[in-house]
């Protein structure tokens, strides 16, 4: 836990949030500025600050169980969906607490922007 992290503030509930799912691992919410019709993050409740210092391949694939089961909750699985890892300035990270998106709702494009 970073006390000053704004993605471990919403998941020990300081700050509010739509939340869709959670577990021991793992706290899914949407995104304060939905990309798709259905955009949520996973992250984890540990704080990790990206996918370059996820050491522990059990926290990583714990959000990636979550991840899948987001979609399946939320009835993305028959038409698909994507799951994006922004990493770093380059792959447009603007929060260092790692997150997956879940992105649904309609056709994604590739290669992304
Ligand atoms: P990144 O750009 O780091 O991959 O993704 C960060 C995401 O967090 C962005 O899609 C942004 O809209 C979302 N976000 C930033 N602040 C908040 C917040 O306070 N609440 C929620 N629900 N989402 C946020
Ligand atoms: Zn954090």
């Amino acid at each position: 836990m970073s006390k000053d992290c704004l993605f471990c503030r919403v998941a020990k509930g300081e700050i509010p949030a739509d939340i869709v799912m959670q577990n021991d691992d793992a706290v899914a919410f949407r995104d304060i500025s939905p990309r798709a019709p259905t955009h949520i993050l996973v992250i984890s409740r540990k704080h990790i600050e990206s996918l370059e210092h996820a050491d522990d391949s059990v926290d990583l694939g714990a959000l990636l169980r979550t991840a899948a089961d987001v979609a399946r909750k939320e009835g993305l699985v028959d038409a698909g969906y994507r799951v994006v890892i922004n990493t770093g300035a380059h792959g447009g990270q603007t929060v260092d607490h790692l997150h997956l998106h879940v992105l649904g709702g309609r056709q994604m494009t590739w290669p992304p922007g």
